[in-house]
Formats: C-alpha cells, sequence, structure tokens
C-alpha cells in the first residue's frame, strides 16, 4: 500500500512577510501588487485577507474594494525562492522521492518510510516542525493511499492540518464533496455535469464508465476513477534534465528507410546508455525528423511504464519512423527521450536477461572512448 504525502504551506508569501515584519501580524496581507497597481492578482493573502472574501487570482482592484484597509505589497520573489529551497531540504531529509509542484507545494513518497515513525500522525506532525523548526512557518499535511486524495487531505484543514485519510475511509470522505475537487474537472465539465443535476463526488459515481467516456473522452475514465479514489499516478521526482536527445545531420539526404533505421538505433544506443548512466527512465519517446525542404516533424508515443533499455526505445522509436516516413529525403533525424523519472517500477516489468546483456554492455562501453559493442541494427 503506497504512502503519499501532499505538503502544502499555509498561505506562503503572506506568512513569509508576516514572519519577517512582526507589525504585520494578525493583520489582512495581500501579496501581488501595490495598491494603487491597475493591473496585478492576488498571487497570496493572509488569512486574516480571506475573511474579506480576498483569494488568490483575484485582480488587485477588486481585493483593494473588498479590503480596503489591506496591506498591499509587491512581494519579494527571490526570498520566497530562497526559503522554498530551505523547505526543500527538509522534504529529502523525509523521502528520497519527492515531486515539487510548486514554489510551496509538494508530494512526498513515503511508502516504506512510514515504519521510521511511531505512526501516520507522528510522521506528518515531524514533517511539519521540520519545517516550523527550518523557516518558522507552517504547513497543511495531507496523508493518503494516493496523490489524489492526499492533496485533497492538505487542504481539508488548512492552515496548520494535518489530514490522514485510509484506504477504507476514502470512498465515505469524497462522497460529499463537489465534483469541482476532482483534478481536472474545470468550469466547462462542471456545467455539463450540473445538467445533468451530477454537483458532488457521490452523484458522480451514478455515471457509468461507458457514459463518461462517450462525453469526456479519455478523460472520462479518469473522471469514473478518480470519482472512487482510485489513483495510480506515481510521485514523480524532479530530475535535472528535463529531456535527453541525439540527433544527426546527413551530408547527403538520405531516401533509404533502412539507413535511417541504422542511424536512429545508433541514437538509441548512445541516449540510452546516457539514461542508465544518470539511473533514469524515460516514459515518453519522440522522434525528430527533418526532410530536404526543411519541414521538420516530431511525433511521440508514451508508454504505459517508465523504460531504459535500447529496445524499447528503439521499438517505439521505430514504429514511429515506420508511420510517419513519408517519402521525402530525410536530412536530419533524432530520438529524444522525456517524462524522465527514478521511480523504477520499470524494474518490475523488464526481462532481467535483457537487463544483464545490457548492464554488461554498458560497462564494456564506457571503458572505452567509443562504444565497443554494438546490436545488429546498428550494423
Ligand atoms: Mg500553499
Amino acid at each position: 500500500m503506497a504512502v503519499i504525502m501532499h505538503v502544502d504551506m499555509d498561505s506562503f508569501f503572506a506568512s513569509v512577510e508576516q514572519r519577517d515584519h512582526p507589525e504585520l501580524r494578525g493583520k489582512p496581507v495581500i501579496i501581488g501588487g501595490r495598491k494603487d497597481s491597475r493591473r496585478g492578482v492576488v498571487s497570496t493573502c493572509s488569512y486574516e485577507a480571506r475573511k474579506f472574501g480576498v483569494h488568490s487570482a483575484m485582480p488587485i482592484g477588486q481585493a483593494v474594494r473588498l479590503c480596503p484597509d489591506g496591506i498591499f505589497l509587491p512581494g519579494n520573489h527571490d526570498k520566497y525562492e530562497k526559503i522554498s529551497k530551505e523547505i526543500r531540504q527538509v522534504f529529502a531529509k523525509f523521502s528520497p522521492v519527492v515531486e515539487n509542484l510548486s514554489i510551496d507545494e509538494a508530494f512526498l513518497d513515503m511508502t516504506g518510510c512510514e515504519h521510521l515513525h511511531r505512526s501516520l500522525p507522528a510522521m506528518g506532525n515531524a514533517v511539519k516542525q521540520a519545517i516550523y523548526d527550518a523557516v518558522q512557518l507552517s504547513a497543511s499535511v495531507g496523508i493518503a493511499p494516493n496523490k489524489f486524495v492526499a492533496k485533497l487531505a492538505s487542504d481539508y484543514r488548512k492552515p496548520d492540518g494535518l489530514t490522514i485519510i485510509a484506504l477504507e475511509q476514502i470512498k465515505d470522505w469524497l462522497a460529499p464533496m463537489p465534483v469541482t475537487n476532482i483534478w481536472g474537472i474545470g468550469e466547462k465539465t462542471a456545467e455539463i455535469l450540473a445538467a445533468w443535476q451530477i454537483h458532488t463526488i457521490q452523484e458522480l459515481r451514478h455515471c457509468s464508465k461507458t457514459q463518461l467516456i462517450q462525453y469526456f473522452g479519455k478523460h472520462g475514465r479518469n473522471l469514473y476513477w478518480l470519482a472512487r479514489g482510485v489513483d495510480h499516478r506515481a510521485v514523480e521526482p524532479d530530475t535535472e534534465a528535463k529531456s535527453m536527445g541525439k540527433e544527426t545531420t546527413f551530408r547527403e539526404n538520405v531516401t533509404d528507410t533502412a539507413v535511417l533505421r541504422q542511424v536512429l538505433a545508433k541514437l538509441v544506443a548512445l541516449v540510452g546508455a546516457r539514461l542508465r548512466k544518470n539511473g533514469l527512465w524515460a516514459r515518453t519517446i519522440t522522434i525528430k525528423l527533418r526532410y530536404s525542404d526543411f519541414t521538420t516533424i516530431t511525433r511521440s508515443s508514451s508508454l504505459p511504464q517508465p523504460i531504459n533499455s535500447d529496445d524499447t526505445i528503439f521499438e517505439t522509436a521505430d514504429r514511429l519512423l515506420k508511420k510517419n516516413r513519408g517519402t521525402a529525403p530525410v536530412r536530419l533525424i533524432g530520438v529524444y527521450v522525456t517524462q524522465l523519472t527514478t521511480v523504477t517500477q520499470a524494474t518490475l516489468f523488464s526481462d532481467p536477461r535483457e537487463d544483464k546483456l545490457t548492464k554488461l554492455m554498458d560497462q564494456l562501453n564506457t571503458r572505452y572512448d567509443k562504444p565497443i559493442l554494438r546490436k545488429g541494427r546498428e550494423l
């Protein structure tokens, strides 16, 4: 059973200003622009300001009307960024798998780490306390078996909240919530659902999967499962590189598909080796083709599991090539991998024999400047 934690700082920018300027404590503080600024929106406001109906993303002018005595500040992004870094260092002490969603929000995959704590509440409080010790700011924490529920849980008792939702509680807990609490339900979807008299998550459960898919396409399937609190998305740690790739420009345009495949295989081998060297897996494979007339296309395919073997990358890239090759002479070919992650679920599904061979090839190939072992398709 996964243990996912969502941490969200409480009115982050406003709290920082109240921390650094005691005279602002207990006052409605609104960050986003000065009172006389015609443009700009509220980026954060203190809980005191929320009582006046002010909220983030609201135009400053409207906030001034609602809360004329509020303290309006432009904010200091460099300072917030620096504090955010300190908070991320705290997260790293609790989990090796952290996905930062924004400057003040993150998912921590605590699966397996929960045994290091007396209980889930103790674990949640330890994270909150560690953040407070580091930056003297409060955070709200949600703990649940998946990301969707954990995020709603952190929001449940803000500020300074801690909410833990166990698997068996999920269905009842979600039932009375408005459908707009579901990720991806925007105004448009909500309008259609309202026309069907569906306002709560409980009511959304009356829709069949077929019906939802019919109306909302692929997204319909997500709605069906999220309404039941089912969410299989993994916490995806940030990696330095967001993508890796290699491309090559031919001295003379190439029309022979066999040659293109051969070059593609070489590029895949280089990209694959680099992925593995960095301990990364990729979920999306992209090929790039530039034709003789300089038209450039990129075509991508995402896989259900992250992968990092040359065979899988090549299979996907080759399929994309076949499908999109056309007939025009090719000037440049490239392959890219994105959606990089260090989460290693992929290893559960990969063939151990193939892994062994790949490892051996990588070891030999990194011992010399040039690869000495190659797969047949590169020759
Ligand atoms: Mg926040």
